[in-house]
């Protein structure tokens, strides 16, 4: 019942994303079809991750509740409980612009915002 719960949580944003998309598309073959395509592999890895995790977890002794509450802190956790996870930048040390997530150095200075971090199971997705 988790698992659902947690596909239906990802796949809200991704199945607009995906009926977007394939709305766009006007031929097999084209960007848009072959964007959907990717769209979908990357939620059939994240459902894979996901159930691979919870299984981890089950094992671990926590329950659907003790998700339920972490799902619903990570959400606040971005200023916004909107039921998305959105990646926060950082700001850069030298000049203090906001540098985007992902950037291990500030776009406007050049100045290294932090290590790259190490390859993480959610690489590509
Ligand atoms: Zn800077």
């Amino acid at each position: 019942m988790t698992l659902h719960f947690l596909a239906g949580y990802v796949l809200g944003e991704h199945g607009k994303q995906s009926a977007r998309l394939a709305a766009q598309s006007r031929a097999p073959g084209s960007a848009s079809s072959e964007a959907l395509y990717d769209v979908e592999d990357r939620i059939d890895r994240l459902i894979l991750i996901m159930a691979a995790m919870w299984d981890l977890l089950k094992e671990q002794g926590l329950t659907e509740q003790d998700l339920q509450e972490r799902i619903a802190q990570l959400d606040q956790a971005d200023g916004t409980a909107d039921g998305k996870f959105t990646a926060q930048g950082t700001v850069c040390r030298a000049c203090g612009a906001k540098v985007g997530p992902g950037l291990v150095a500030c776009q406007f200075c050049g100045v290294e915002v932090g290590a790259a971090a190490a390859p993480g199971v959610f690489d590509g997705v």
